[in-house]
């Protein structure tokens, strides 16, 4: 029985491969004229693949299989209840509903990407209140009578409520409101490595140097060019990274590919033997960004990490021959309050993160009107890092995540890095100070230590279960504010 059972989710991972296939085409290479039938391909196959996971008859082989499973292995038994839980939360969505929400999805999406071109607000916001709408109907279909921001929580599976989030993110508001205090209104001191300068080609270089040099795995991955850095997976055997390689600071760059790579380490290294079943599924957002964060700041942000290769780096890119330590140090660690989410540092970023995530619990339990929300965002953003956002395109509009119906996504970045803070303390304590091992260029010993306490897993335990079992502990912000509190003397 359950061979029929693998049967059928290959026939399912075949549609998932075609769709990833075509989403990492659309952002990396596809011709301009393509796009129009590549988006109907992927709705097609997306409306196949929901008829296919809410079959009854598919229903009926995991009840069964939930029924008799004594004979099956764990990863074998979470592959059962996962999809059986899929099975029962989706099945009560309409297919016409879903069909309906998937087209006001891709029409919201639009209307965001205009109205942020044209830094105009009030046309998108008749499009975010059919959103929110619609949303609160689509849970009340997959979550019946639960209130709808635990609901979208419940979605993502962090293994944590609302109010744990009200818990922890309040240590986080408290722990680093001194840090705030220390920066707000202040200038930012330049570096000479402000003027640092790479032509795209060199930065394709870089990138694919870093890439190797952390790690990943060329011949099950691969690197593409795209407007937005992201990580996407092929199949078990193939992931692949977007970045953007021109207009931006060439450290930036370097940073977004070690994030991505970092989210792409997590797919490579998954336990192979759980290829197939429910643990190489990567779904917990909050482990995944805790995976890509770990990467591009505990260690990246070290100047110890560039030492050991700055001669490599050099040879590819000679306008880094001047970066003097101390330089590239203060640039990689330095905070300032700034009003965009993507370019915060990784300190202040956590309230830019916050403040969404109390805009979301405004949205689906206070009674404020969308067209609100925009004021109340820049209101929220003098309150907690004394900077107003200098338009709308800059403030509220800046993210797609509420267009694309990304709802309770946002706490899976801070989370991350809170998991980062709790990893960073084990990691010393089993093998010492992590800046050492950096400069005695030991990513191999720092990596096999990942793979075999967290990337080798998968998704096979939600975090607060993976981090209990690594580290004894609830999930708390103390560790990442003891993080923090350690770069505070570098601010000066
Ligand atoms: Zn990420």
């Amino acid at each position: 029985m359950f061979k029929e059972y693998q049967d059928y989710k290959k026939k399912l991972s075949y549609y998932h491969r075609m769709i990833n296939l075509m989403s990492w085409d659309l952002r990396a290479k596809a011709p301009e004229n393509s796009r129009e039938n590549k988006y109907e391909a992927i709705e097609f196959f997306g409306n196949e693949i929901f008829k296919l996971e809410t079959d009854p008859k598919f229903g009926e082989l995991l009840y069964k299989l939930n029924d008799s499973s004594d004979d099956l292995n764990d990863a074998q038994k979470l592959s059962i209840k996962r999809d059986l839980k899929g099975y029962e939360r989706f099945i009560n969505v309409p297919g016409t509903f879903e069909a309906q929400y998937n087209t006001m999805q891709a029409k919201c999406e639009a209307t965001w990407a205009r109205a942020k071109a044209e830094n105009d607000y009030a046309s998108f916001a008749p499009a975010l209140a059919k959103n929110i709408e619609m949303t609160k109907e689509r849970m009340g279909y997959i979550f019946p009578g639960k209130d709808t921001y635990d609901a979208l929580l419940d979605l993502w599976d962090y293994g944590l409520k609302t109010e744990d989030l009200d818990r922890i993110f309040k240590g986080v508001k408290d722990g680093i409101a001194p840090f705030i205090d220390d920066i707000k209104g202040k200038e930012v001191k330049k570096t000479k490595c402000d003027e640092l300068t790479a032509s795209p080609e060199t930065m394709e270089k870089v990138q694919n140097f870093l890439l190797d040099y952390i790690g990943f795995d060329f011949k099950r991955g691969t690197t593409g060019d795209s407007p937005h850095a992201l990580s996407s997976v092929i199949d078990p055997h193939d992931v692949r990274i977007t970045n953007r390689l021109y207009g931006r600071h060439p450290l930036e760059v370097c940073l977004s590919a070690i994030h991505e790579g970092g989210h792409a380490l997590y797919q490579q290294n998954v336990d192979p033997s759980y290829i197939g079943l429910a643990p190489n599924d990567l779904i917990y957002s909050d482990i995944h960004e805790s995976m890509s964060r770990f990467m591009e700041n505990t260690l990246a942000r070290n100047v110890e990490f560039w030492l050991p290769v700055y001669d490599d780096l050099c040879n590819i890119w000679p306008e880094f021959k001047g970066v003097e330590p101390d330089d590239l140090n203060r640039f990689l660690n330095r905070w300032a309050c700034s009003e965009v989410r993507t370019e915060a540092d990784e300190m202040t970023y956590c309230m830019h993160i916050i403040l969404r995530y109390e805009i979301e619990l405004m949205m689906f339990r206070g009674n404020v009107s969308v067209n609100e929300l925009s004021d109340i965002f820049s209101d929220k953003m003098k309150q907690y890092l004394g900077v107003t956002p200098k338009d709308q395109a800059h403030g509220i509009l800046q993210d797609m995540h509420w267009s694309s119906v990304f709802y309770g996504y946002f706490p899976s970045y801070l989370l991350g890095s809170i998991y980062d803070g709790m990893y960073l303390e084990k990691m010393t304590d089993d093998l010492g100070d992590v800046k050492k091992l950096l400069l005695n260029k030991e990513m191999p010993k720092i990596n096999n230590w990942l793979n075999k306490n967290i990337r080798s897993h998968g998704s096979l335990y939600d975090a607060p279960t993976l981090i209990k079992n690594l580290t004894g502990k609830e999930v708390s912000s103390d560790a990442m504010i003891r993080y923090f509190a350690s770069k505070r003397g570098m601010q000066i």
